[in-house]
């Protein structure tokens, strides 16, 4: 979601005339784009505004900008925090950017923070995509689930659908100016269009997208298991451009700390999801989201976790111990582990699911797919690299002009995460 803000963060400046500098010592304006979902991106943020005060010193005119999850959290509280700090907007007022920095260089009172603004009207024409080829949708903003451990509901609000009609305008586009793939993002996804009145609205959405031109590849994040029902899993199974790639966080293993976090779902509805979705799409690539060391998680239940791991065999997973954020349920709940055990308990987790990924990407070598071209690799000019349907990062011998193109790559090699190959004749 940040990345996403992030275009649209650029394509404004772009067309206030500002450029990108290399430095932050060139820079006019700095602009920390945040999130809160952990509390140690947070003190990253104070420490590198904090850092910036001789800049500023020596350059008065340097505007220091404060945007996303962050700010909408902490509000004008950061002038406080930050006195460095000049803007706050959050992530629904990105389009209020201009008027901040109209402010803030006439040298007025800066900042003002801004609360929610409308989820409408934003045009393909306002972004700037650093891939030209790939980019990032937001169809739903906020949510309304309030997980006990999370903050995002209380800094994004609750659950806004862009409608139909407005993004399919959007994505066509984005595709006349050459995008290939699109990335449709929102807290869940699988929520698309209840606000509009819709039902199995993500579905829905997804087959009018199929249906675009010019378009190859669609992805989604992030799904929720309570909400991923099975008749959308057949209907989105049969339609074409949709990668096999499915993030399901399933968080904990455990029914009680299911209940505890307010999931919505149990481990067997959890497991009858994946069943369901492995079913109707046979090569799909499965990941998800864990949070280990919830509180008053046993060391049983910390098992069910590990057990629940085993059994799907995700070919990745982002593995958190538990941070509590305030002003949620979960930081005032009773049992609240020691760093010291959810750190070992986080250890023990990457350990299991490390030798999974292995295994799993090593069932690939051999295997051919089509890819598209994102980028040279980082391990040498004379490679470049892309990403399967599957959502696999695969690397091979090949020159820059490929950027941006779908090839087709035999993989030969196999790291945790990372594949190897070469390209083969279409
Ligand atoms: S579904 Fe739960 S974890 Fe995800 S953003 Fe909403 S409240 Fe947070």
């Amino acid at each position: 979601m940040n990345q996403a803000d992030a275009q649209r963060i650029r394509g404004i400046l772009a067309d206030l005339g500002y450029t990108e500098t290399a430095e932050e010592q060139d820079a006019d304006l700095i602009i920390f784009n945040t999130c809160s979902v952990r509390d140690h991106a947070e003190r990253r943020l104070a420490g590198r505004v904090r850092s910036l005060s001789a800049l500023k010193r020596k350059n008065s005119d340097l505007i220091i900008a404060v945007a996303g999850c962050m700010a909408q959290n902490l509000k004008s509280k950061i002038f406080d925090l930050l006195p460095q700090v000049d803007i706050v907007f959050g992530p629904n007022d990105i389009e209020q950017l201009p008027k901040l920095l109209k402010n803030a260089n006439a040298g007025k009172t800066l900042g003002k923070f801004l609360s929610k603004g409308s989820f409408d009207g934003e045009s393909a024409d306002g972004i700037i995509i650093s891939r030209p080829f790939s980019a990032m949708v937001n169809i739903i903003r906020g949510c309304t689930n309030f997980c006990s451990y999370c903050i995002v509901p209380y800094v994004r609000g609750p659950e806004i659908s862009r409608p139909v009609d407005e993004l399919l305008i959007y994505i066509k586009e984005l595709v006349d100016k050459g995008v290939k793939e699109v990335t449709l993002l929102g807290q869940n996804v699988n929520a698309y269009g209840k606000d509009l009145g819709m039902n199995e609205g993500f579905a829905t959405l997804l087959e009018e997208i199929d249906k675009i031109e010019g378009l190859r590849w669609i992805r989604f994040l992030t799904s929720h298991p309570r909400d991923f029902t099975p008749e959308a899993i057949i209907r989105i199974s049969k339609l074409k451009k949709v990668c096999e790639q499915y993030h399901l966080p399933f968080q904990a293993g455990s029914n009680r700390i299911l209940e505890l976090m307010g999931r919505g779902y149990t481990k067997e509805k959890y497991l009858e999801l994946v069943d369901n979705v492995r079913k109707y799409i046979p090569n799909v690539s499965l990941s998800t989201d864990i949070i280990c060391g919830f509180p008053g998680e046993t060391e049983e239940q910390f098992e069910e976790t590990l057990e629940m791991v085993k059994r799907v065999r995700y070919e990745s997973a982002f593995m958190y111990y538990y941070s509590p954020r305030p002003g949620t349920k979960a930081a005032s709940m009773p049992g609240q582990l020691s760093d010291e055990v959810k750190k070992a308990r986080l250890a023990r987790l990457i350990d299991v699911q490390t030798e999974i990924s292995k295994e799993e990407s090593l069932k690939l070598v051999g295997k051919t797919f089509e890819v598209l071209v994102e980028s040279l690799s980082a391990r040498d000019d004379s490679y470049v690299a892309g990403k399967t349907s599957s959502g696999r990062t695969v690397d091979f011998k090949g020159n820059k002009d490929l950027i941006g193109s779908f090839v087709n790559v035999e993989i030969e090699q196999a790291r945790n995460w990372t594949l190897s190959g070469k390209l083969v004749n279409s």
